[in-house]
């Protein structure tokens, strides 16, 4: 395949950070795939998220946010309806992880700005390590915050203390998962290493024997041989640290990914370039890498730590709940017929059940004793 230097890629020199993992190889041995990912994505240097803006039509994928309006406009009138349902507390942090481009919470922000109450009680904080995004997400808040910053933060950790809003939109998907395999003699890992013949990164199975059967869940552990399964410890950790939070203090979280409501056996890391998949392994750091988010594991860390847990139910029915074909039909008033068919392709794309609709689900988590939060009221109390 020709590059855009118009090299063939085999001809082209090395990333930085392939180059760099083959360095850590050479001196480490074969590394986990949480590893390379963790790398590929965010090495302080040269991952995936910290060199560049990746988003939109003209970047590699496009996200929810970026694709309307009305998907942050629906999450902003959500937080101001739970915070109203929590009693209006005086101070609430509304804290977004992984923010991208700051899209959803200049939109959740613009949609709640003739509810004074809601927006005074507000302090908004961005969990975001990419400095490129960083910057990013401060141009594009500005004038919603009218010249006022959000606080940055690296983790969630250093978010200061008080009643919650969360809001994380295709975040987990990001973090680094573990991929294990059952072979004739029981699950291993899968690891990374360098094929000493062509040079190129490959999966192989790790030899040594370790304490892995523990980590996959009984109901996959007697999947036939050849099944893969994946875990995220990234995930577990914040869903854990969230539940313990919003069990402290109160709030709410919402969790808006692609994957399976349980745990279950089944590859599904991806890398995706300009709207189209590649190959894992091929170019780390030129590509997004994502995986499927496991509901039920983000669920149970969260309970663990103290939380409800609510769903997750599909993102096609909760934005249905929350009207967004009331809002389409709001902005179709005032468009021109060019605009109303974007309104309209914009929702099908949203909700369409081939679509995101239903690939994507929505997870809510409260702190003890809060009520059903909106799009989840059909649910029984967790
Ligand atoms: N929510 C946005 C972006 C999703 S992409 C949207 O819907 O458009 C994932 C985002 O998470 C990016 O902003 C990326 O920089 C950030 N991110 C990835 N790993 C992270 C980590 N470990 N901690 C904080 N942010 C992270």
């Amino acid at each position: 395949m020709a590059s855009e230097s118009g090299l063939p890629e085999s001809e082209l020199p090395e990333s930085e950070l392939t180059e760099h993992l083959k360095r850590r190889i050479a001196v480490e041995g074969p590394v986990s795939v949480a590893s390379f990912m963790g790398d590929a994505l965010g090495h302080p240097k040269f991952g995936y998220y910290i060199t560049a803006d990746r988003f939109g039509a003209a970047g590699d994928f496009i996200t929810a946010p970026e694709i309307s309006q009305m998907f942050g406009e629906l999450i902003g009138l959500w937080c101001a309806h739970t915070w109203a349902a929590m009693g209006s507390p005086e101070r609430m942090n509304l804290v977004e992880l992984g923010p991208g481009r700051g899209t959803l919470m200049r939109d959740a922000l613009r949609a709640t700005a003739m509810l004074p109450p809601f927006r005074e009680a507000l302090r908004v904080h961005m969990v975001e390590t990419s400095p490129v995004l960083r910057a990013r997400q401060g141009e594009m808040l500005a004038s919603a915050l009218q010249g006022g910053e959000p606080v940055w933060h690296d983790s969630l950790a250093t978010v200061p203390d008080g009643p919650l809003l969360v809001i994380a939109n295709e975040f987990f998907d990001a973090l680094p998962i573990r991929q294990f395999e059952k072979t004739p003699h029981g699950w291993t890992e899968r690891l990374v290493d360098v094929d000493p013949e062509s040079g190129n990164f490959r999966i192989i199975l790790d030899r040594r024997p370790g304490p892995v059967e523990a980590l996959i869940p009984a109901r996959v552990r007697i999947s036939p041989v050849g099944s893969v399964f994946e875990i995220c410890p990234a995930a577990t950790a914040i869903a854990r640290d969230l539940g313990a939070r919003l069990a402290a203090s109160g709030g709410t979280a919402v969790i808006v990914d692609y994957g399976h409501p349980r745990s279950a056996a089944g590859e599904t890391l991806q890398g995706v370039r300009r709207h189209a998949f590649v190959p894992v392994l091929d170019d780390p750091g030129a590509a997004d890498l994502t995986a499927h988010v496991d509901f039920e594991m983000l669920a149970d860390a969260a309970k663990a730590g103290g939380a409800g847990a609510w769903g997750p139910v599909t993102q096609g029915s909760f934005l249905a709940s929350l009207g967004i074909r009331e809002r389409a039909a709001q902005l179709r008033q005032r468009a021109t017929p060019k605009q109303a068919a974007d309104i309209d392709a914009a929702v099908q794309r949203l909700i369409g059940e081939t679509e995101m609709g239903t690939l994507f689900k929505v997870l809510a988590l409260t702190g003890p004793g809060q009520e059903a939060p909106a799009g989840f009221e059909s649910l029984a109390q967790p």
